[in-house]
C-alpha cells in the first residue's frame, strides 16, 4: 500500500492557502485520488467551498460539547467529489494557544481512524506567517512531510514564505520533512513570474505553479463553491487541474536554504519591487 502523503500548506493570511488547496484537492480528485482537508485555521474556514457552507462543528467544539466520546461522524464531513472534510477550530478568543487546537485534533483524528488506508493524500491549511509554536504541529514528529508555501510578488508575501522556510529548515534538519516548492497565487504584480522564480531558486525549492488571480474565484466563493464546480470549464478550473497534476506527479523535495533580508531585499531591488515602494516614498 502506497503511504499517505500529508501535506501542509503554509503562507501569509490571506493569500489564499485555503482557495488554492480546495480548488487543487478538488482537482487531484478528478485524477482518482482521496483526499482529506484538515483546516488548521481559528477561523475554521479552510473547508467551505468543498462543504458548500461553514463546518457545522469543529473538533475543539466537539471536544467542548461531547467531551472523550466525540465521534469521528460528528467532525469529519463529505465534501465536493468525496473530499472529507475537518476543521479543527480554535480556543475562545484570547483563551489559550490555538497551536494546540491542531495537536489536539490530529491526535483525535489518529485515534478515530481517520486516515484509512484509501487516502492518497491529506492536507493541513495552517494559518500564519511562521512555522511558531502549534502552528508547526503538523510538520513536527513528521505527521505531514510534504511542505508548500502558497506566496505572491508581494514583499510581504515573500518576507513571510523566507521566515516559513525558516521554521521548514529547522524541523527538515531533525526530521523528514521537506519543501515541495512555492506555488505562486498571483497579485498581478509586475514580473511576477521571473521574481516568483528566482525566489524559488534562491530557496533551493521550484517555483511549482503559477495561479492566475481571476476574480472567478471570488464569483465562486460567494456561492460557496470551488471553480472546479462552478465553472468546470473556465481557463482558472484548467489552472487549478494543472496544479494538482504538478503536486501529483512532484517528486522534488529539499531542505529549504532560507535567504538574509539582504538578499531577498536585493532579488525584490532587481526586480524592481523596490522601485514600488520609492515611489511611495516607504
Ligand atoms: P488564506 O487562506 O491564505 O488566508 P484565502 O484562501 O481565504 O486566504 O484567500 C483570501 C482571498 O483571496 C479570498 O477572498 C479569495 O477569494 C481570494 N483569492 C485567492 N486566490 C485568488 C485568485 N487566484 N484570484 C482571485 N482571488 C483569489
Ligand atoms: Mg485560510
Amino acid at each position: 500500500m502506497a503511504e499517505i502523503r500529508q501535506i501542509a500548506i503554509y503562507g501569509k493570511g490571506g493569500i489564499g492557502k485555503s482557495t488554492t488547496t480546495q480548488n487543487l484537492t478538488a482537482g487531484l480528485t478528478e485524477l482518482g485520488r482521496k483526499v482529506l482537508v484538515v483546516g488548521c485555521d481559528p477561523k475554521a474556514d479552510s473547508t467551505r467551498l468543498l462543504l458548500g457552507s461553514l463546518a457545522q462543528r469543529t473538533v475543539l467544539d466537539s471536544m467542548r460539547e461531547t467531551g472523550d466520546n466525540v465521534t469521528l461522524e460528528s467532525i469529519m464531513k463529505v465534501g465536493y467529489q468525496g473530499i472529507k472534510c475537518v476543521e479543527s477550530g480554535g480556543p475562545e478568543p484570547g483563551v489559550g494557544c490555538a497551536g494546540r487546537g491542531i495537536i489536539t485534533s490530529i491526535g483525535l483524528l489518529e485515534r478515530l481512524g481517520a486516515y484509512t488506508e484509501e487516502l492518497n493524500f491529506v492536507f493541513y491549511d495552517v494559518l500564519g506567517d511562521v512555522v511558531c509554536g502549534g502552528f508547526a504541529m503538523p510538520i513536527r514528529e513528521g505527521k505531514a512531510k510534504e511542505i508548500y508555501i502558497v506566496a505572491s510578488g508581494e514583499m510581504m508575501a515573500l518576507y513571510a514564505a523566507n521566515n516559513i522556510a525558516k521554521g521548514i529548515q529547522r524541523y527538515a534538519l531533525k526530521g523528514g520533512v521537506r519543501l515541495g516548492g512555492i506555488i505562486c497565487n498571483s497579485r498581478n504584480v509586475d514580473r511576477e513570474i521571473e521574481l516568483l522564480r528566482a525566489f524559488s531558486e534562491e530557496l533551493g525549492t521550484q517555483l511549482i505553479y503559477f495561479v492566475p488571480r481571476d476574480n472567478i474565484v471570488q464569483h465562486a466563493e460567494i456561492r460557496r463553491k470551488t471553480v472546479l464546480e462552478f465553472k468546470p470549464d473556465s481557463s482558472q478550473a484548467e489552472e487549478y487541474r494543472k496544479l494538482a497534476k504538478r503536486i501529483d506527479e512532484n517528486t522534488h523535495f529539499v531542505i529549504p536554504k532560507p535567504m538574509t533580508q539582504e538578499r531577498l531585499e536585493a532579488i525584490l531591488l532587481q526586480y524592481g519591487l523596490m522601485d514600488i515602494l520609492d515611489n511611495y516614498k516607504i
